[in-house]
């Protein structure tokens, strides 16, 4: 019977004939019986034992076979199952200078990392990121919004031009879209709320640990809806995935040691403040921001950092929507808020304890006259956006919708700081190899 090592923890296959394929995880020798722990293609360990005679050239990392029979054993790890092995088929034996062990430099991982991908930490975050993607798009299609995809060589920016990726195109310089929103916003018209999951890139010059060159966007767009529909949206989706992440990958969370009823205190309606009761508070601790070299209060007008988002989710078990940011901190799309003068109709939302923006997202501005003057005061080139205000032109609608980092909303379910360990192949200013 060849299965993996999970399904094979089973009383009914005690005293049976078994075999499992994999890879040596560890191995102990002892003068009679070696201990290999053999890790199966879906990160799942068993113990099995054989007779020292028959693994002489065995190392680590080595792919094999073994049969054998399945028996209990209190000592075997990780459930008390282990084969007695009577033979082994091997596939490859690996060099003996395996470069992945537990005290190597994170440097050194990050320059192995096609090796490294194969500790069990990596593939338990893999397996919790494939289930998000899959809940996500669950989410969007039992709500009837159409999936579209957008294209990622585009002309003109959308965030701005300070993290745009330029790329020769032929004789032409085009750029690496920064987000595919302009585009959802081109399909409603036809599809009504769509979403879509794509690359996102970003020039990021500074190092943080919430900040990739490359990441995958989830955006959503729809016609007709509100604010508080499209954060309602958001608070839907997210409590969907965190639900069924909750109740499909414990075995996944518990190897992360994730406090899951930390997870399961996020229910809808999400905590809710405006921008200006946000500075408020930060105000009121008295907190810094450093601006051309020089530390001093943060102001009505200044954009929440890194350090602001997580003073003000710190203390917190759900997320937090900042509502009515001012239209200066904002793209040139964000619609404006007629009733409040200089601010935009748009939100962030704050994942808890610290862990700052996941989302952000808003009503987009439908008025041709308005968004030529943003365009304008922007200092943008209006013919790369000239086909995006034909949209203005033609049955212009109220819409809006989000973007939210798949690998931001990864640090905050699976509790990793360093938003590196959320993808297999990290891209950053300073690596893009492997
Ligand atoms: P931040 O202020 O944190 O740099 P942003 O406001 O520039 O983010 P948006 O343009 O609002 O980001 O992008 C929408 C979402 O995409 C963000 O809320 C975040 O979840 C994600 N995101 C943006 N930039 C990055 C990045 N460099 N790496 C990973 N995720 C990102
Ligand atoms: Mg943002």
């Amino acid at each position: 019977m060849d299965i993996r090592a999970k399904e094979l923890k089973n009383e009914s296959y005690i005293g049976k004939n078994v075999s499992i394929k994999g890879w040596i995880h560890r191995i102990r020798k002892q003068k009679e019986k070696t201990f290999l722990l053999i890790r199966d293609e879906r990160g799942s360990v068993i113990q099995c034992i054989i007779d020292s005679s028959e693994t002489n050239n065995l190392t680590i990392e080595s792919s094999l076979e073994i049969f054998g029979v399945l028996q209990k054993d209190q000592r075997a790890p990780e459930g008390g199952y282990e084969i007695k092995a009577n033979s082994i088929k091997i596939f490859n034996i690996a060099k003996n200078d395996y470069p992945i062990g537990e005290y190597q430099s994170l440097d050194l991982l990050l320059d192995k990392r096609h090796l490294a991908i194969r500790t069990r930490r990596m593939t338990m975050i893999s397996k919790i990121r494939s289930s998000i993607l899959y809940y996500s798009r669950k989410w969007f299609t039992d709500n009837d919004w159409i999936e579209v995809t957008a294209p990622v060589i585009v002309k003109g920016s959308v965030e701005g031009g300070s993290t745009l990726f330029n790329l020769k195109y032929f004789e032409d310089n085009v750029f690496l879209s920064q987000s595919a929103q302009l585009y959802l916003e081109a399909m409603i018209f036809s599809l009504g709320p769509v979403w879509s999951i794509t690359p996102s890139f970003r020039a990021e010059k500074s190092r943080t640990v919430r900040h990739l060159t490359e990441f995958l966007h989830l955006e959503a767009e729809a016609p007709w809806l509100s604010l508080d529909d499209l954060l309602k949206v958001q608070e839907e989706l997210i409590t969907f995935i965190i639900k069924h992440i909750v109740q499909n990958n414990k075995l996944e969370l518990e190897f992360l040691k994730r406090d899951i009823s930390e997870l399961e205190k996020t229910s809808s309606p999400f905590d809710r403040i405006t921008y200006e009761k946000a500075i408020d508070i930060l105000r009121n601790r008295e907190f810094k921001i450093v601006d051309k070299e020089i530390s001093r209060n943060i102001e009505y007008g200044d954009d929440l950092g890194i350090e602001s988002e997580r003073i003000l989710t710190e203390n917190s078990s759900k997320p937090l929507f900042v509502i009515g940011y001012p239209l200066k901190l904002k793209p040139f799309y964000v619609k404006a808020d007629t009733s409040k003068e200089g601010l935009g109709i748009a939100a962030d939302l704050l994942a808890p304890y610290g862990f700052g923006e996941i989302t952000s997202g808003g009503l987009r501005e439908d008025n041709l006259d308005n968004l030529e003057k943003r365009i304008a005061l922007e200092g943008l080139e209006k013919s790369n956006y000239d086909w995006y205000l034909d949209l203005r032109r033609y049955g212009s609608v109220q819409h809006g919708g989000f973007g939210l980092g798949i690998e931001r909303l990864m640090r905050w379910i699976l509790n990793i700081n360093d938003i590196k360990d959320t993808v297999p192949f990290p891209r950053t200013i300073t690596r893009v190899s492997p």
